[in-house]
């Protein structure tokens, strides 16, 4: 129901068919493969010598890597997984920085039609054995030190882990692991991608886990044509651009727009193994002339804090930034001040979109030419087709007798679903088939998060389904009160959760991170109780401020509401394998 009354922005003549049009397929019509049309393509139509990747060394030295040379190493890594007697649908995890090494290993498993599954590096030994085990992984190519660390004395755990592939200089394969090396070295550079089932599963890609357990999301090779048009409607992208997508690989937005979609569209792609840092990451910026870049609201949320606004811009404004062209964010909700703060500091605002991994790309955006609504996350990509609907008292989508209520009235808060239809949509969690059956309903993707949408059809982020806080009657999404407690000149960031109370059911506690040069005592707290009172009003402001200055995230940079709840009332902590170490 309420097809008519669910928005698109359908712009032009855009649709997934012709989009799926303007990759090339493999040769003789034997289907669609990712590696393909990211890497091999672009050789075969005369832009073999074009840089594919400028990999950045934590010293800062540059190895590039053109797109004839990555055609070639993934061959061979192709050609040993076959040798190694690896196949169709086996899982090839990864579990390693941000080096070339990667991009072979992830192109090469893809033209060998096994499934890229990359790990997060920094993951304890516990849930890489865990994500192993669900993945049923068959090979794994990781450093020495990593499976020194985090996989060897568990191995006997994992017979399904035939094979450990060691990458990087220095590493001495011993009994039972190879030597990446030696092993691109045995196997020829030439390798005939087979057919290639559109449908065949490609990618497993493990969620966050900011709201319960890791969900192991399965994606096909047809992804491809959502990472590449997504690249260019929401992310600007362009052929002769330089990119930089600062997230691990480890993550979906890694994979997609780390990996997949800028080497489809042809880019030259920066790729750091280096740690954050202000100075660094402007020098990144400024050295390799990055036109487009793609972060996130908690790394934005740093360099916020090393010059804030109204501050003389000296650090950013003593690099050359002049080729950036366009910034985008993802992950969590972009804070309206993150917005201003990138026009002020930088010169360009900050573009929110939102996705998951389950949609595999994105969906919703702030796409350029557009003005920004500082706090919404834009409207949806052409061919893309969201709506609000109405939610029970569970807080998820309320559905009577099969049928969802559409939102349509604007404002209205309810949870925000899409119809499924665009080729990156994930295609099932591993071993969890019913857990994926739930997330449909009447034809819709719920997707557990809550939104509104104002009168123009931009969507505004409320909250997760779990996270939302229940008080005096009001639903509150803590993102509106984390945005108007990021507003006041001492917080840096800000985690807001509910607390059981008698008479309110629930009341607003927030844990606020404090910017240098602010001392945590009871004055700050009461003005800042204050400041967002008066800005909220007395229904949603945090009637408790506590100060916190290692909010607990996940790896991915997230804030883990369920988490600082958990630990306020003295609650189970539940799943917390993708907790941040606090440094
Ligand atoms: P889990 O599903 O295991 O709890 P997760 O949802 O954090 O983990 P991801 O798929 O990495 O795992 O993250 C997608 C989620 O991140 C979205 O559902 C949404 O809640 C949040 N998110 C992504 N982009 C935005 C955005 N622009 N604004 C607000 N939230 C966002
Ligand atoms: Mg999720």
């Amino acid at each position: 129901m309420g097809e008519e009354t669910a928005t698109s922005s359908t712009g032009g003549e855009f649709s997934w068919q012709w989009a799926r049009r303007q990759l090339d397929g493999l040769p003789g019509g034997r289907g669609l493969n990712i590696a393909h049309e990211a890497v091999d393509r672009h050789v075969m139509a005369g832009r073999g010598n074009k840089a594919a990747l400028r990999c950045v060394a934590a010293d800062l030295s540059v190895t590039t890597v053109t797109y004839g040379e990555l055609a070639r190493s993934s061959n061979r890594f192709a050609n040993a997984l076959r040798s190694l007697g690896v196949g169709r649908g086996d899982r090839v995890a990864t579990l390693m920085g941000r080096c070339p090494e990667l991009y072979t290993t992830v192109m090469g498993t893809l033209k060998n039609t096994s499934v890229s599954c990359p790990l997060f590096a920094a993951f304890g030994p516990e849930p890489v054995e865990e994500r192993l085990r669900l993945g049923d992984v068959r090979v794994l190519v990781t450093t020495q030190e990593l499976y020194a660390r985090k996989v060897a004395e568990r191995r006997d755990r994992l017979p399904g882990l035939r094979h450990v592939v060691f990458v990087g200089p220095g590493s001495e394969p011993n009994s039972g692991t190879l030597s990446f090396d030696d092993l691109l070295a045995r196997s020829g550079d030439s390798f005939t991608i087979p057919r290639t089932d559109p449908q065949g599963m490609a990618l497993l890609h493990f969620t966050s886990g900011t709201t319960g357990t890791p969900k192991g999301a399965v994606h096909v090779h047809e992804a491809v044509v959502a990472h590449r048009a997504t690249a260019s409607s929401a992310l600007d992208l362009r052929q002769d651009d330089v990119f930089w997508c600062t997230a691990d690989p480890g993550w979906v937005t890694g994979t997609s727009y780390g990996i997949v979609a800028p080497l489809t569209l042809g880019v030259t792609t920066v790729v750091d193994a280096g740690e954050y840092s202000a100075r660094r990451w402007y020098g990144i910026l400024a050295d390799h002339r990055v036109n487009v870049w793609y972060t996130a609201p908690t790394a934005i949320r740093m360099l916020m804090r090393t010059t804030p606004r109204g501050s003389p811009p000296d650090l950013p404004g003593s690099f050359d930034l002049s080729a950036l062209r366009f910034i985008a964010s993802v992950g969590e909700p972009l804070n309206p001040e993150a917005v201003r703060w990138g026009e002020e500091i930088l010169g360009l605002p900050i573009h929110d979109n939102w996705w998951q991994t389950e949609t595999g790309s994105i969906m919703i955006a702030n796409v350029a030419g557009e003005r920004i609504r500082p706090g919404s996350m834009g409207r949806p990509l052409p061919d893309v087709q969201a709506a609000v609907l109405e939610r029970g008292r569970d807080g998820r989508a309320l559905v009577t007798d099969g049928h969802v209520r559409v939102l349509n009235s604007p404002e209205a808060e309810g949870e925000l679903a899409l119809r499924p239809g665009w080729p990156s949509m994930f295609r099932g969690y591993l071993n969890a088939a019913e857990r994926y059956r739930s997330c449909f309903s009447d034809g819709w993707y719920l997707t557990g998060d809550i939104a509104k949408r104002d009168a123009d059809g931009h969507y505004w982020f409320v909250g997760r389904a779990d996270d939302v806080i229940k008080s005096a009657g009001h639903l509150i999404g803590p993102f509106e009160v984390e945005s108007a407690l990021m507003e006041h000149p001492a917080v840096a960031e800000a985690g807001v959760i509910g607390c059981p109370d008698p008479v309110a059911g629930e009341i607003v506690k927030a844990f606020v991170t404090l910017k240098p040069g602010f001392e945590p005592d009871n004055g700050l707290a009461r003005d800042i109780t204050a400041f967002t009172r008066r800005r909220l009003g007395p229904a949603m402001a945090p009637r408790r401020v506590s100060f916190d200055q290692h909010l607990p995230k996940t790896r991915s940079g997230k804030v883990m509401r369920r988490l600082l709840r958990a630990r306020e009332l003295g609650l189970p902590e539940g799943d917390i394998s993708a907790l941040e170490e606090t440094k």
